[in-house]
């Protein structure tokens, strides 16, 4: 039998390749590279996706989180509340912006706890960022509570959750501001690197619009230090592309979701939690097992590839060691970053592929009667 992939974009070349270079063609044929009518283009049209009035491209995900920051003016001495199991760019946003992270667990579902927020609120403290881990909201109406109690903003990390939707309301106006990454595996992807703040709020996007161009809104009149990070024009045609199909490769994904689900049910692993009133759009589906390392082992040796988001923590990796915390601050994430599994998984996937993974793992739980 052939091996099974953990993840494939070929099939989206196939598909929709031809449109793509169509677009492509046309950018080349203008020779307009930056900053340009694509960008523009993109940009209503993924506000418009979102229900925000605004959004402003910038160069990857990161750069979004990092900008939101910097253009709220939050830096040196103040803190902001992030959780503990995420990508490390999460962290690495408020490290760079000069601010400290500080990290709160998170939930069975995976995305940061609400009731564990207070007790983590300084002083110091400027903002939460709720991250929609693997493509599910977090508790925004819960985040949001105790965000406007304490005066906080609230900024999404909404990298993995492109359409996703909490009491029917999109991801990237759920907050103050979002962040977007549009890497190539993500739900909506570039071929490169790419991102996207989206907001309702007109004055913080036009600062957004500055920072990201030099600090300039006008050629060589600079009224702040910006950075460069700007969405180039061949990334935004690309995507305006990929945007016109962002519901249906969310919708294949629920649909392999509920396939799995069905597949894995009475297996001795922990399935994907999902909650009411949220739709999940499925970025990575994540299992969990208590010997996860064993499975992802046994998998490999059948030819089914498969992937840890992630295993150590950011509060426990070395490069954040300056923030000086220690195993045991957060004993679910550090849970999670032990257990978690994502199982093969791309929108254009054969839903029978599910079935046979799913075949794999009752082997080896039928083996590891330990
Ligand atoms: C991918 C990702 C980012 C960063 O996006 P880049 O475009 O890679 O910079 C941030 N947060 C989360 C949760 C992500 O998955």
């Amino acid at each position: 039998m052939d091996d099974i992939a953990f993840f494939d974009l070929n099939a989206q070349h196939a598909a929709f390749g031809q449109d793509i270079k169509r677009a492509i063609d046309s950018v080349l044929a203008r020779s307009h590279l930056i900053l340009g009518p694509e960008l523009e283009a993109f940009e209503s049209e993924f506000a418009a996706f979102c229900g925000v009035r605004f959004c402003v491209g910038v160069g990857s995900g990161l750069d979004a989180l990092v900008l939101v920051l910097r253009a709220l003016g939050i830096g040196a001495g103040e803190e902001v509340l992030v959780p503990a199991h995420t990508f490390i760019a999460t962290w690495l946003a408020v490290t760079q912006a000069g601010a400290t992270p500080v990290g709160v667990d998170v939930n069975e579902d995976f995305t940061i706890n609400p009731a564990a927020l207070a007790s983590s609120i300084t002083p110091r403290t400027r903002a939460i960022i709720p991250v929609h881990l693997y493509g599910q909201p977090a508790a925004m109406s819960a985040i949001s509570e105790v965000a406007a109690r304490h005066g906080l903003a609230v900024i999404e990390d909404a990298a993995q959750a492109h359409g996703a939707k909490f009491r029917g309301r999109v991801t990237g106006g759920l907050g103050l501001a979002a962040g977007f990454s549009f890497y190539p595996t993500k739900n909506l992807g570039a071929l490169g690197d790419g991102g996207a703040v989206t907001t309702d709020d007109p004055q913080l996007a036009a600062r957004l619009r500055r920072l990201r161009n030099y600090g300039s809104e006008v050629k060589y009149i600079h009224s702040e230090q910006g950075t460069n990070s700007r969405l180039d024009e061949l990334q935004a045609a690309v995507l305006r592309v990929k945007l016109r199909h962002l519901a249906a490769g969310n919708s294949a994904r629920r649909a392999l979701a509920a396939r799995y689900h069905e597949a894995l049910t009475a297996l001795p692993i922990a399935l994907p939690h999902t909650q009411p009133e949220r739709e999940h759009v499925w970025h990575l589906y994540v299992i969990r097992s208590a010997v996860r390392d064993d499975l992802a082992e046994h998998l490999r040796h059948q030819g089914i590839g498969s992937h840890i988001h992630y295993p150590i923590p950011p509060h426990l990796q070395v490069a954040l060691a300056n923030l000086d915390y220690r195993a045991g601050a957060f004993p679910v994430a550090e849970r999670m970053a032990a257990e978690v599994l994502s199982l093969p998984f791309w929108p254009e996937m054969d839903p029978v592929l599910t079935e046979r993974v799913a075949t794999s793992i009752a082997q080896f739980a039928a083996e590891d009667v330990t």
